[in-house]
């Protein structure tokens, strides 16, 4: 889609000529320009003021090499990076990839998105992501120990508690966030928050691991409220079968609905009589083994290799939780024709813009991930206070707390999209109402 306005067109280019071969990050802007285009033509000082071309700059890029030894002795390297991209509302806070496809353009892509989504959640955090193309997958304990002490021993200068607070993503759970944190503890002799994600035993917190796949179905029970609908009884299908979708299944199954395929990366299990969770986790979070053995255990469920063929299951409401670009026009298509009312994005753009225009022609409730998944950084932000004040709520008031800001995220996106006339268009409120904050912080702040 090309820009009405002159400024913006301009300036997607320039985000194309400058950040080659990195087309998630260009999606990732192109969306969120779009969606201002209402914004800036009533307020032309985002404009002026140079706070638009500095957004879609980031504050700073790390890269580094990652030495680490293998347990045949035999020497890995691979590539590490943060990116510190808008510290306006906050410390940059946003999670950490490891994952063979992760590349700049992608935690630029991750970190800019993280930027919106972090000011919804109305938490002082600024935006930021990393990672590496390291793959966990098949690496020993051991192995993947080195590699994190290898990854902190450089990236420990760049952060800190009220500098830069990275958490676990895609490959980064809490073994992981284990040996990063260790590491970390033992060059600067520091016991801060600089981490999130950690384990309950050091400072972790209650609910942060439920927090993403649980934020995520509060946000969409009230969507779905507002149009008359609700979980109780529905068909769900849910992508992936890591940290986000395991949890997303427990709060959908909770609410009354049924969940009817999951995901990895190999293929999809449907079964239609619904998932039986506990398999899932022991096999995912215990085991660490490959979503076909489900079917060893529940004979009567199927396992399709490859992972596409989900969405070609009829549901009532998708919840795509594993990675990004993973719904496309002829998935989105599908999903329609089977009747799907509502899609909850539990990944990070998990949706191609021609799927989210087929959705939302189509009339298909819609909850993008800036607003959709902000759960689990919010909760990661309670983290950070429950750290700060040397102190631990209980699950309940946990809970509670992401409970309510997720309420007030659908609120608020709801209510930024009426606003500009674009009512109930939730990825056009979202970004609406992440950037006026961020933006009003960095006109505040001048030319820096
Ligand atoms: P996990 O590593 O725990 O799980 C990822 C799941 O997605 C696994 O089942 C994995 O399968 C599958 N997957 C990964 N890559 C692909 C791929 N290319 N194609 C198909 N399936 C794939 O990650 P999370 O659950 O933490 O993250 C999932 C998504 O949610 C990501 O987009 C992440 O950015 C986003 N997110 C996560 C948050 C969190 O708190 N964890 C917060 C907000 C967003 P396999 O095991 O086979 O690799």
């Amino acid at each position: 889609m090309a820009f009405n306005n002159q400024y913006l067109e301009e300036l997607m280019e320039k985000v194309i000529a400058r950040n080659p071969g990195e087309p998630e990050f260009h999606q990732a802007v192109r969306e969120v320009l779009e969606s201002l285009e209402p914004v800036i033509d009533a307020h032309p000082e985002y404009v002026t003021s140079g706070v638009l071309a500095e957004l879609v700059e980031p504050e700073r890029i790390i890269k580094f090499r990652v030495p680490w030894v293998d347990d045949s002795g035999k020497v890995q390297v691979n590539r590490g990076f943060r990116v510190q991209f808008n510290s306006a509302i906050g410390p940059y806070k946003g999670g950490l990839r490891f994952h063979p496809s992760v590349y700049e353009g992608i935690i630029k892509f991750l970190g800019f998105e993280q930027i919106f989504k972090n000011s919804l959640t109305g938490l002082p955090i600024g935006g930021g992501k990393g990672g590496s193309d390291f793959d966990p997958k098949g690496k020993s304990d051991a192995e993947v120990m080195r590699f994190c002490q290898s990854f902190m021993t450089e990236l420990y200068r760049h952060i800190g508690a009220d500098v830069d607070v990275p958490a676990g993503d895609i490959g980064v759970g809490g073994r992981e966030i284990g040996y990063l944190f260790g590491q970390y503890k033992r060059i600067t002799k520091e016991y801060t928050g600089v981490l999130t994600g950690k384990g309950l035993s050091y400072g972790g917190s209650l609910a942060r691991r439920e927090a993403t796949g649980y934020g995520l179905c509060y946000f969409v029970r009230e969507m779905l409220a507002d149009a008359g609908l609700s979980f109780d009884g529905a068909r769900v299908v849910i992508s992936g079968s890591g940290n986000v979708a395991i949890y997303a299944c427990e709060k959908a199954t909770s609410f009354g609905a049924r969940v009817v395929a999951m995901s990895d990366s190999n293929g999809y299990i449907y079964d239609k009589n619904g998932i039986d969770l506990d398999t899932i986790k022991r096999l995912k979070e215990v085991e660490r083994k490959r979503i076909r053995e489900y079917v060893t255990v529940h004979p009567e469920a199927e396992y399709h290799e490859g992972c596409a063929g989900i969405y070609t299951i009829p549901c009532d409401i998708a919840l795509p939780c594993a990675t990004q670009n993973e719904i496309n026009a002829e998935a989105a298509a599908a999903l329609i024709a089977n009747g799907c009312r509502a899609v909850g994005e539990g990944a990070n753009m998990p949706s191609t813009p021609e799927a989210v225009h087929a959705f939302q022609k189509a009339g298909v409730l819609f909850a993008p991930a800036k607003a959709a998944n902000a759960g689990g950084v919010a909760t990661s932000a309670l983290e950070m206070s429950q750290n700060s004040m040397r102190y631990a709520w209980t699950f309940e008031e946990v809970d509670q707390k992401l409970h309510d800001i997720m309420v007030g995220i659908y609120r608020n996106a709801s209510a930024a999209a009426e606003k500009y006339g674009m009512k109930g268009n939730l990825v056009a409120g979202a970004n609406i109402a992440g950037f006026l904050k961020v933006a009003d912080a960095m006109l505040a702040y001048g030319v820096v």
